[in-house]
């Protein structure tokens, strides 16, 4: 049976990125001869401008039953005004808790032909390949009870609840040690045990994954630390795993390593490993409409939704070569543009992933 994939394209930039990577998801479906289906269905503003809703039904019932989905980006300043109850983000939102998605994939890859890009030095991130795991669901961002309460003495005071349960630390365990297994084989598991208990169970867990992925190398480290160690030396990290609120925290970081948020893509996955797979950028109202924007990492997210949700590796290889000798090859839009290459618009870098694709 044929498997769905979703296109949720989204506003502003988004509907752009998405065509381009439909045109190589189009591509790869012909030339690797695969049964996959393509659907598209409105979310965020787009849907409010049609639905009067971010998160219409009908998208909410392709969305369960795609294998995957492939998101563009949400929301801009047409929709700032509205009530909060029914803003774009909110549809991202349903759709990530709606579909259960509670294991967020961000890789901070820095393409060799693009470290002058970063903040650090060249010879820092050049070649930098790190993925990070981070739980998506749970923590201190969902804890029980939170609030702001008055004193008896009438100062205010601020609580949130940092919880997780075994469970919930394992099936995002799993996924780090999967995707390790995929990669070069070492986990850093990110925690703050020496104040925290629920990171001493968090550790308790991850060691117990460890006896179990004995092809994996697990190590741990304090997120102080590991916040040091990526601006230090980031190239040490294969895969990083950690919890809502670090990995918040962490994978902004990383992202930052790379010098570009348009060649950033993520994944969130449910416990089956079907997953939305989505740039890191937003909708770029800036840019909006003009042709401008990079749509890299929504290719490179067809790339990861390959490989963690279909299972297909070497297509998944396939896209991200092309991507290489694009960049390679002189190709830059204007976000990772610099004098000596090949100024393109989102269109023309599509249309040159896509040529280079059909020769390799
Ligand atoms: P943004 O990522 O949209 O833009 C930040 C800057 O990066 C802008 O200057 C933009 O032009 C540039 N940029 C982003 N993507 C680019 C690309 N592919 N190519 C070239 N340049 C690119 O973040 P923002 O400005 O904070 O947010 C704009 C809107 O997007 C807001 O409404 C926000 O809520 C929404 N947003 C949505 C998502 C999502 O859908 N997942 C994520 C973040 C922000």
């Amino acid at each position: 049976m044929s498997q769905r994939i979703l296109l949720l394209p989204g506003d502003g930039i988004g509907p752009e990125v998405i065509r381009e990577a439909e045109k190589i998801l189009v591509q790869v479906i012909s030339r690797f001869k695969l049964d996959l289906q393509l659907e598209t269905a409105l979310l965020g503003g787009a849907a409010i401008d049609s639905e009067g809703i971010p998160l219409p039904d009908s998208t909410l019932k392709l969305a369960n039953q795609a294998d995957a989905i492939l998101l563009g980006a949400v929301g801009g300043p047409k929709w700032d005004e509205i009530d909060r109850s029914i803003r774009p983000e909110k549809g991202l939102l349903g759709l990530r808790s709606g579909l259960q998605l509670f294991g967020n994939l961000r890789p901070a890859i820095t393409f060799p032909q693009l470290a002058d890009a970063s903040s650090l030095k060249k010879e820092l991130v050049a070649g930098l390949d790190l993925l990070i795991v981070r739980e998506l669901t749970g923590g201190i961002y969902f804890g029980e009870p939170r609030g702001i309460r008055e004193l008896k003495n009438g100062e205010k005071q601020g609580f949130n609840t940092y919880v997780y349960s075994e469970s919930e630390i394992e099936r995002i365990g799993r996924v780090a040690f999967d995707a390790a297994r995929k990669r070069d084989g070492r986990l850093c598991s990110v925690d703050k045990a020496n104040v925290l208990e629920v990171t001493v169970l968090w550790r308790e867990v991850m060691d117990r994954l460890g006896r179990e992925y004995k092809d994996v190398q697990l190590s741990h480290m304090y997120v102080d630390n590991a916040a040091m160690q990526l601006i230090r030396e980031p190239k040490q990290f294969d895969v990083m795993v950690t919890g809502n609120m670090f990995g918040d925290i962490l994978s902004d970081a990383a992202a930052m390593l790379t010098g570009s948020i348009g060649m950033l893509p993520s994944a969130s996955l449910d416990i089956n490993g079907k997953g939305m797979y989505e740039p890191c950028h937003g909708s770029a109202p800036d840019i909006a409409g003009q042709n401008k924007a990079n749509p890299l990492a929504a290719i490179l997210s067809c790339a990861m939704m390959m490989r963690y949700s279909l299972g297909l590796e070497q297509v998944a290889l396939t896209i991200e070569k092309a991507v290489e000798q694009t960049l390679d090859e002189g190709y830059r839009t204007v976000d990772i543009f610099s004098d000596g290459y090949k100024k393109v618009s989102t269109s023309e870098m599509g249309d040159a992933v896509s040529s280079i694709l059909s020769s390799i």
